[in-house]
């Protein structure tokens, strides 16, 4: 049996082009969205550590556009068009309550991602979009300079236009291997080479190790390279077994990626960033003269995280059994500079299967930012992940999905 004609196919049934294919159809299309997985947003449900970051709460499209860095320039018609509030608005309207959290994070009031899930599908079915799963897109066949159908592992699929959101290759075993940078190559686009960001690091010194699992709040990271600060952030970290994780080196991997191309890159971890050298030497002395008659190793315990004492007992050269009251100023100061500066090197990025997105993609200049149109084949779309835009933890990348989906679902609806 043949499969009907289609007034749009969306392959990929993210959150990209779950928004796609639910305005597309909103908007008067016959839809049908093709996933490979057995269920549609496999990753969604992984988002926000199971609870789903939806978006971020900043609603200055600026400061939203500018977190995408030189690229994010592109998104200011499918923001204008789908903004963050439109966002809240829309997850509001289909029974999702959401809350704001540090940092402007919007998640739902459940912390369940799933519920963001169930939301999307049961209104994808109320907007009468066929949805195939278990359908793995193979090919995309093209005649002239129109997509004419798809190949797939259940049949062809016949439609008047496509849009494409795979999605990146960031923690592929959730369906996103890829495919679509393929298919768009093979028709024409050129692609930015996908590299994983949002990624924790690896680092070279042993001592890294013997942290894992102590997170770091409200200290500073600064990126080194060839003695210049290239970057810094403040917030929270994490060691772990291999390096270093959490917010804020997420945030700063693009950067530390770039760098390590050229050379090495040093971090450099301010665990007081409220107090200045004079301050916190200040701090020491007080500390040190309260427990005057314990041995060093016991005089720390008010100033670090107890699984930090013993590392920078270690690294400072102190003999840990001297009295506290018998430190000299000379070890003071190496006391001191270890607690602002603690410095640590970096290996490599972990790769794209522990990344939360990719950065790179389908070139910007290729597609219609009011449309999410390809500028080389009149019915082709692409929105999510795909594209080169990522930003950075927060509820910017799903935003960056929502805003892009909506768009092409739209726009390939007219
Ligand atoms: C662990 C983790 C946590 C995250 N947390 C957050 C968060 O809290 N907030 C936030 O903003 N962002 C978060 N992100 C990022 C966000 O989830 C992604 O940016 C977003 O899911 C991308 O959406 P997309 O629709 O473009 O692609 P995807 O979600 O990757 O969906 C693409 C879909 O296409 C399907 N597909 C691929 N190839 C084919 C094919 N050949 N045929 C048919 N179907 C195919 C895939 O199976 C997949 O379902 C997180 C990412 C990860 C990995």
């Amino acid at each position: 049996m043949t499969n009907p004609r289609y007034d749009i196919a969306v392959i990929g049934g993210g959150p990209a082009g779950m928004l796609a294919a639910g305005m597309a159809a909103q908007n008067g299309a016959k839809v049908i969205l093709l996933e490979k997985n057995e269920q549609l947003g496999k990753k969604l449900l992984l988002s926000g550590k199971g609870r789903c970051n939806i978006t971020t709460a900043e609603e200055d499209p600026t400061t939203v556009i500018e977190a995408f860095g030189k690229n994010g320039k592109f998104l200011y018609s499918a923001l204008h068009e789908f903004s963050v509030q439109d966002t809240i608005n829309f997850f509001n309207q289909l029974g999702v309550a959401t809350k704001i959290e540090r940092g402007q994070r919007v998640f739902p009031v459940s912390d369940q991602a799933l519920d963001v899930l169930r939301a999307l599908t049961n209104w994808l079915k109320e907007q009468k979009v066929r949805v195939v799963t278990g359908c793995t897109v193979i090919k995309l066949v093209k005649v002239g300079r129109q997509i004419e159908k798809v190949k797939s592992s259940r049949g062809d699929f016949f439609a008047g236009k496509f849009i494409i959101t795979t999605g990146g290759q960031a923690a592929s075993f959730t369906g996103s291997s890829g495919d679509g940078y393929a298919w768009a190559k093979k028709l024409g686009h050129q692609i930015v080479p996908p590299v994983p960001s949002l990624v924790p690091v690896r680092t070279k010194d042993a001592w890294v190790k013997d942290l894992q699992g102590l997170s770091l709040k409200n200290v500073r990271i600064s990126i080194y390279q060839s003695l210049k600060k290239h970057d810094e952030r403040f917030g929270d970290a994490l060691f772990t077994h291999f390096g270093l994780s959490g917010p804020i080196i997420l945030d700063m991997s693009k950067k530390i990626g770039t760098l390590l191309a050229n050379g090495s890159v040093e971090l450099r971890i301010d665990l007081k960033p409220a107090l200045d050298f004079p301050q916190l030497d200040a701090r020491i002395q007080r500390d040190l003269k309260k427990m005057s008659n314990k041995a060093f190793k016991n005089s720390l315990a008010e100033l670090l995280p107890q699984k930090l004492i013993p590392v920078i007992v270690r690294m400072s050269g102190i003999d840990p059994e001297k009295k506290a009251n018998n430190i000299t100023k000379e070890e003071r100061n190496k006391l001191l500079h270890l607690l602002k500066e603690l410095r640590t090197h970096v290996s490599s990025l972990l790769g794209h299967e522990k990344a939360i997105v990719t950065a790179g993609g389908i070139e910007l200049k290729e597609l219609d930012p009011r449309t999410m149109r390809s500028k080389l084949i009149n019915n082709l779309y692409f929105a999510g992940e795909i594209i080169d835009l990522d930003g950075p933890t927060g509820g910017y990348n799903l935003q960056m999905c929502w805003s892009t989906g909506y768009l092409a679902g739209t726009s390939a609806a007219l």
